[in-house]
C-alpha cells in the first residue's frame, strides 16, 4: 500500500516534469517561430523589393473607411467644391497674397488641411485591383517659399489618402525658403503631425532639380514619388502607378494631374487627359489621346513627356539613369531632359487614368519667385538638354530662339554625354518617329518646310540685305546693312521661300508681292494668301535670281541708292538681281516644282 501510494508519487512527479518540459519546449518553440517571423518580415522590409520574390494576387486598394468619413464632411471647400471668401474686409489680404503665391492663400488658410475631395475618376477604377505586395515609397517634396497651409495639406492629403504600409517616408526639402513660418512653426507642425517626415534643409538657393536630387540621394524606399508642394492626392492614388513599376522596372509613372483651381481651389479634371509634348520653343504641350486610350479610359498609356512634377519612378532604375543632370539650375528643361532618358534608355513612361493628383496651378498674375539668378538659367538648361539628347533637332530649338542660345555656354556635358555612350541610348530620331510620333505634325518646327530661309543678301550690293525697314504692317521692304547675325538674324531681315512658294517673313504671315504686274513695280508686303499666283517666288540657285511671278519672267533687284527693291525683266550676270540666301534645303529646293500649288 505504501509502497504504491509511493509509485503513484513518482508517476505524479515524472508526469509533471514531462508536462513541465512539453510546456516549455512548446512554449520556445512558439517563441522562436514568432521571433523568426518577427525577422523574416524584418528581412522582408530590409531586402530591396526587386530583389525577393513577392506574391502576384490583387487585392482592392481601397480604403472604405476613409472614403466614407470623407463622404460625411461638410464645410468650406468640402468634396473639393469652389470656396469664396465672402468677408468684404479681408478683400485687399486676400488678393495680396494672391499675387504673392499665385493662388488664394487666405482662402487656402480658411479650408480644411484635410479636406475630402470629388472622386472624378472613371468609374471603372473604382472595381480594379492591383497587386496586393506593392513595394514602398519615399516621397519628395520640394519647395521654396511655399505657403504653409498648402504645403501641410499636400502632406496631409497623402497621409490620409495613402496606405500606410507602403510609405516608408515623406522627405520635404527647402530650398532654402525665406518664409519664417517655414522654419521652427514647420518643424514643430511636423513633429506634432506626422512621424514619418523628414525636413532637409539648403543653406542656399538652389532650386528644384537640386533640392529633388539632394531627396532621392537621402531616401530608401524601393520607389520614389516627386511631389510638388501644393498637390492634394486623390483617392487610391499609389497602388495604379506601384502596379505599373511592379509589372516593369524600367517604367517612371504619372498620374493624371487634376486642376486645383487658383482662385476658389475647386477641384476638376484638366480635360480627358493627353500625352506629353514640346514645342521648339521647348513650351511644355500637349498631344491628343490615342484612340486605343480614349476607348479603355482606365488603362495606363505612353506619354511621350512627362508634365514633370508628378510622377514615380523605381530609385533604382532613376539611379541608372544618373537621376537629373545636376548642371540643370532653378527650375525648367528638366522635365525633358527625364523623359528623354527615360525612353531613349531603355524605360517607358505611363500616364495611368485611374491614379490622380490635384495640383494648384499658378495664376497669371503670379508675381513669381524672387529671382537671385542674374542668368538665363531656363535656356541654359535647354542648351543642355538639347546638346545632350536631342542631336540635329536641337538646332530647330535653337533656330526658334533667334540668338539666345549662340550667347549662352551650357557648361560641361562630359558626364552626360558619356552616360548616354554607357547607356547606349537611342537617338532622338527614334523617339521621335516612334514615341513622339504625332508630335512634329501637331508642332511643326518653322523652317522644317522652308525651301530656303535666313538672311538674304545682295550680291551686286553685298553690305545689304533684303530687310523690312520698318514695322511689317508699314508695308515697305528694302535693303539695309546687313545683320551680325546671318542664320538668326532679327525678324527684319530673316526671310524664308516656304512652303507654300511664297517669300515671306520667316514663320510669319507677311508675304513679298508687287503692287502692279509692271516691270520696275515696288516690291511690298502683304498678308499671305495661300494659292495667290501673285505671291509665287522661286529661287534660282544657279543664277542666284528671287524669281518673281507664275511665269517666271521677274527678278527681284536692289537699288542701293534709294535702299528700295523692285521687280524686272530677268537678266543673266547682273549682280543687282543676284541673291545669297543664307541657308537653303538644297533636297527640298529640288522638288519645288512637284509640289506647285
Ligand atoms: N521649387 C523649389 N525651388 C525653386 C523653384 C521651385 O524648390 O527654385 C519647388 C516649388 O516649391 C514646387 C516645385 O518646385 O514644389 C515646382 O515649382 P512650381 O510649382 O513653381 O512649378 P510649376 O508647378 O508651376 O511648374
Ligand atoms: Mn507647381
Amino acid at each position: 500500500m505504501r509502497y504504491s501510494h509511493y509509485i503513484n508519487v513518482v508517476r505524479l512527479l515524472i508526469f509533471l516534469i514531462i508536462g513541465a518540459v512539453l510546456f516549455l519546449l512548446v512554449n520556445q518553440w512558439i517563441y522562436t517561430r514568432e521571433a523568426l517571423e518577427g525577422l523574416e518580415i524584418e528581412l522582408i522590409q530590409k531586402t530591396p523589393y526587386w530583389q525577393r520574390s513577392h506574391k502576384r494576387e490583387l487585392k482592392d486598394w481601397h480604403d472604405v473607411e476613409a472614403m466614407a468619413s470623407d463622404a460625411a464632411r461638410n464645410g468650406l471647400g468640402e468634396h473639393g467644391k469652389p470656396a469664396y471668401i465672402t468677408n468684404l474686409s479681408k478683400r485687399k489680404l486676400e488678393h495680396d497674397l494672391s499675387k504673392k503665391n499665385g493662388f488664394n492663400a487666405l482662402l487656402s488658410d480658411m479650408i480644411s488641411v484635410n479636406r475630402s475631395l470629388p472622386d472624378i475618376r472613371d468609374q471603372g477604377c473604382q472595381k480594379l485591383k492591383y497587386f496586393a505586395d506593392l513595394p514602398t515609397v519615399s516621397i519628395i517634396i520640394p519647395f521654396y517659399n511655399e505657403h504653409f497651409s498648402a504645403l501641410v495639406r499636400s502632406v496631409h492629403s497623402i497621409i490620409n489618402r495613402t496606405p500606410a504600409e507602403l510609405i516608408k517616408e515623406i522627405i520635404l526639402v527647402d530650398d532654402f525658403s525665406d518664409v519664417s513660418n517655414l522654419k521652427k512653426p514647420l518643424d514643430e507642425y511636423v513633429e506634432q503631425n506626422f512621424p514619418k517626415v523628414d525636413i532637409i534643409r539648403f543653406r542656399k538657393r538652389q532650386g528644384l532639380i537640386a533640392a529633388r536630387l539632394a531627396g532621392a540621394v537621402k531616401a530608401v524606399a524601393d520607389v520614389l514619388v516627386f511631389m510638388d508642394s501644393h498637390v492634394e492626392v486623390n483617392y487610391n492614388w499609389l497602388p495604379p502607378l506601384l502596379h505599373e513599376i511592379v509589372l516593369n522596372k524600367r517604367t517612371a509613372v504619372c498620374p493624371m494631374i487634376d486642376v486645383i483651381e487658383d482662385a476658389t481651389f475647386e477641384y476638376t479634371a484638366q480635360d480627358e487627359g493627353a500625352r506629353g509634348a514640346f514645342d521648339w520653343i521647348l513650351d511644355y504641350k500637349r498631344l491628343p489621346l490615342l484612340e486605343s486610350a480614349k476607348k479603355n479610359r482606365t488603362q495606363p498609356f505612353e506619354n511621350p513627356i512627362m508634365a514633370g512634377g508628378l510622377f514615380a519612378i523605381s530609385r533604382e532604375w532613376f539611379w541608372e539613369l544618373d537621376g537629373y543632370d545636376d548642371g540643370l539650375d532653378i527650375w525648367g528643361g528638366e522635365q525633358y531632359e527625364l523623359s528623354f532618358k527615360i525612353w531613349m534608355c531603355g524605360g517607358r513612361l505611363l500616364d495611368v487614368p485611374c491614379s490622380r493628383v490635384g495640383h494648384i496651378f499658378r495664376s497669371d498674375n503670379w508675381t513669381g519667385v524672387s529671382e537671385d539668378r542674374k542668368e538665363d538659367y531656363l535656356h541654359k538648361n535647354y542648351k543642355r538638354v538639347a546638346e545632350v539628347w536631342m542631336d540635329d533637332y536641337k538646332n530647330y530649338v535653337y533656330k526658334h530662339a533667334r540668338g539666345i542660345y549662340e550667347k549662352l555656354d551650357a557648361g560641361d556635358l562630359t558626364k552626360q554625354l558619356a552616360l548616354r555612350e554607357k547607356l547606349h541610348c537611342k537617338s532622338f530620331k527614334w523617339f521621335i518617329e516612334n514615341v513622339a510620333f504625332d508630335l512634329v505634325k501637331t508642332y511643326p518646327p518653322k523652317g522644317i518646310t522652308d525651301f530656303a530661309y535666313g538672311q538674304v543678301r545682295s550680291v551686286g550690293a553685298p553690305k545689304f540685305c533684303l530687310d523690312t525697314l520698318g514695322r511689317p504692317d508699314y508695308r515697305i521692304v528694302g535693303v539695309k546693312d546687313c545683320e551680325a547675325t546671318s542664320i538668326f538674324p532679327s525678324r527684319r531681315q530673316d526671310w524664308s521661300l516656304s512652303e507654300d512658294h511664297d517669300l515671306r517673313m520667316r514663320g510669319e504671315e507677311y508675304c513679298l508681292q508687287t503692287a502692279d504686274h509692271k516691270p520696275d513695280s515696288q516690291v511690298l508686303l502683304y498678308d499671305c494668301s495661300y494659292g495667290n499666283k501673285n505671291q509665287l517666288w522661286y529661287y534660282n540657285r544657279r543664277r542666284k535670281w528671287l524669281v518673281y511671278g507664275p511665269k517666271r519672267l521677274f527678278c527681284l533687284e536692289a537699288r542701293p541708292a534709294s535702299k528700295h527693291v523692285v521687280v524686272n525683266r530677268c537678266r543673266t550676270n547682273f549682280p543687282l538681281m543676284q541673291w545669297d540666301f543664307v541657308h537653303v534645303n538644297n533636297t527640298l529646293l529640288d522638288t519645288y516644282f512637284e509640289t506647285m500649288p
